[in-house]
Order: C-alpha cells, then sequence, then structure tokens
C-alpha cells in the first residue's frame, strides 16, 4: 500500500467503511492506508476495555464495593453516584455496571475508587489501574 493521503484516507475506514459511500474509496478498496481510526473503531476499542474493567469486577465484586463505600464516606458531590454503583455490585446487575462505567460523570469518581482498592494482593490493583488506564486513553 502506498502512503498517500486524500479525502478518504482522513474519514474512512477499512473495517467500518467509505463515510462518502463511494465504492472507488481508495481506503476501502485498499489502494491506500487510513491515516487514523474512525469513531466506530475507537468505540470499538473502549468497549473491549471496558469489558475487561467488568470482568476483572467481576471478579472482585466485594473488593470493589469495598473501596465504593469508602470513597462514599468522604465524597462530597458524588454520594449518590456511589450509591447507586454499590446497589447495582450487590444486585450483579452487570449491564448497570457497565453503564456507570461508561457514564461521563462516573469517570473521576471512579478513578478514585480505583485508586483506593485495597486488595490483599497488590498485582489485583495493578491489573485494574493498567486495565482502567487503558479505557481511559
Ligand atoms: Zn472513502
Ligand atoms: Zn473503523
Amino acid at each position: 500500500m502506498t502512503k498517500l493521503k486524500d479525502v478518504h484516507t482522513e474519514h474512512c475506514c477499512i473495517d467500518h467503511g467509505c463515510k462518502y459511500g463511494n465504492e472507488n474509496c481508495t481506503v476501502t478498496t485498499g489502494k491506500i492506508q487510513q491515516s487514523y481510526s474512525c469513531m466506530d473503531c475507537e468505540e470499538e476499542l473502549k468497549l473491549e476495555s471496558n469489558n475487561e474493567l467488568l470482568k476483572l469486577i467481576q471478579q472482585h465484586t466485594e473488593l470493589l464495593a469495598d473501596s465504593v463505600a469508602r470513597r462514599r464516606e468522604t465524597s462530597a458531590g458524588n454520594k449518590a453516584l456511589h450509591t447507586k454503583m454499590l446497589e447495582l455490585l450487590s444486585d450483579e446487575d452487570w449491564e448497570g455496571v457497565e453503564g456507570m462505567l461508561r457514564d461521563s460523570w462516573y469517570q473521576k469518581p471512579l478513578d478514585g475508587v480505583i485508586c483506593c482498592l485495597n486488595p490483599s494482593d497488590m498485582d489485583v490493583k495493578v491489573k485494574f489501574y493498567n486495565t482502567w488506564s487503558g479505557y481511559e486513553n
């Protein structure tokens, strides 16, 4: 593939198609490599790391709930969000928990929750941390 740029390389995606519905799209026909991941690609990436984080939470539900509860004690503005998260965790409502992971209002509070995890095995915290920072980027 040649390294050139045109309107397609800036907007289209080999997986998600031509933004302009052009069947001669230089990207979808494989003539030129796209310059960026498209918005759908990024959305998928986010979902993937989101799922990783959810898996960790499913494995360590009590650990996370414990940290959420401690954050709730000291939180000024996010008590309601933490309460909701605790309820979802104790109900094992994973769809609800996933919704919280995606909730832009819960990003900062969740950051604090992950910082305050207190596992007996520090590797667990590192795993959470890496997955979470992967999700943010
Ligand atoms: Zn195109
Ligand atoms: Zn794409």
